[in-house]
């Protein structure tokens, strides 16, 4: 009664937002900037934050110009970090709300809302002779998180990136080259050009014999994919995308928001979660390819499709779709 309307918590959460049994926060300790657009995010989590395996992404909620917007970032700090903090690196976008304001904004002290780390791009149990890191750009985070976290007796890492100073984490890495526990080669995309998948046989002979993952743009992940699988050796490839891969768009549709009140025009292959952002709705949000189902949604009515492998979905009652993934097929009413 005392503290009615709000709950003792809230103010619990004034003193205290990092205690056991809150939701889980973070709190962000540092920014420390890596390259004229990276930065890296000391992040203190909260008491109930369970940890993490290298090569895993944690979700986060920052508020931005007061909406909050969910993200997924891989942990770049090793499992063992003695002061109990984790980091993540971030790469601003153009035009990239979360990336930008990580980046460029985002000040020591500020709360936001952490998930439990996640996600199966991690190094197995039994070490492999022989490792490739096979990244570009930003696709570099999840590498570096196992880099520091395990070492192998003979690790190649190919890393594209358009000029030497765009690489994240460079001077680290020609470290460990010094240390000889890498090997290192850098492909500068703005001078060598896109990196041929092909060139790996001049560039890592025996990749082949190697347990390799692999982390950057669809391209070049969609190249090796084929490359490994031509090779008979798919399974010795663990990709990561931060991406779907959009494979099918058709036609679009108007797009009513029933719960909001809200209709708009959608085109055929943007998903309904940022139709529905740039509308204005709130709409939830995850991992935004179609892993988490941190955005599921009921469909009322219509048709929508997923765009990464153009299946329809018609309304019915208790369907829901991946927003993330799902674009308008015709008229379609979500329950938003
Ligand atoms: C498992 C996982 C791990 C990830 N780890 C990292 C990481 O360690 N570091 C990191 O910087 N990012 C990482 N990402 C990407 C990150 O989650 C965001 O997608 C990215 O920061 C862009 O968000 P934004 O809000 O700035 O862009 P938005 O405002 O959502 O998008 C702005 C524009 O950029 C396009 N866009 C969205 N995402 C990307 C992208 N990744 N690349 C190019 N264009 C894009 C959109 O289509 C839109 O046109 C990861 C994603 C996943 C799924």
């Amino acid at each position: 009664m005392v503290t009615t309307p709000l709950l003792p918590s809230d103010y619990l959460d004034l003193v205290s937002p990092l205690r056991a049994g809150a939701d889980l926060r973070g709190r962000i300790e540092a920014v420390h900037p890596e390259t004229g657009d990276a930065a890296t995010i000391v992040i203190r989590p909260g008491r109930g934050w369970r940890g993490h395996t290298a090569g895993q992404y944690v979700r986060i909620g920052v508020d931005v110009d007061g909406v909050r917007l969910w993200r997924a970032y891989s942990i770049t700090s090793p499992t063992d970090r003695q002061d109990g903090r984790v980091t993540i690196t971030v790469k601003a976008i153009p035009d990239g709300k979360v990336s930008n304001h990580l980046v460029r904004r985002a000040k020591p002290g500020t709360l936001i809302q952490l998930d439990q780390a996640t996600g199966d791009f991690v190094l197995p149990q039994a070490k492999p002779a022989k490792v490739l890191y096979l990244t570009a750009g930003s696709g570099i985070t999840p590498v570096m998180g196992m880099l520091r976290d395990t070492e192998f007796d003979d690790v190649v890492m190919v890393h594209c990136a358009p000029q030497p100073q765009d690489v994240i984490f460079r001077s680290e890495l020609h470290d460990l080259v010094a240390d000889k526990k890498l090997r290192l080669t850098e492909v500068h995309t703005d001078t060598d050009g896109m990196l041929d998948i092909a060139r790996l046989d001049e560039l890592v002979p025996d990749w082949a014999e190697r347990e390799t993952w692999a982390c950057g743009p669809a391209g070049l992940l969609d190249a090796a994919e084929e490359h490994w699988s031509k090779h008979g050796v798919q399974e010795r490839l663990h990709t990561e995308r931060f991406r779907p891969s959009i494979v099918v768009a058709g036609d679009g549709g108007e797009v009513t928001f029933s719960a909001t009140g809200r209709t708009v025009d959608a085109d055929g292959a943007t998903p309904l979660l940022d139709v529905g952002e740039e509308a204005g709705v709130l709409m939830p949000s995850g991992c935004r390819m179609g892993i988490c189902f941190g955005c599921i949604t009921p469909l009322k009515a219509g048709a929508v499709r997923d765009l990464r492998t153009g299946e329809i979905t018609e309304a019915e009652p208790g369907v829901l779709i991946q927003t993330c993934v799902s674009a308008a097929a015709g008229a379609c009413d979500i329950e938003r």
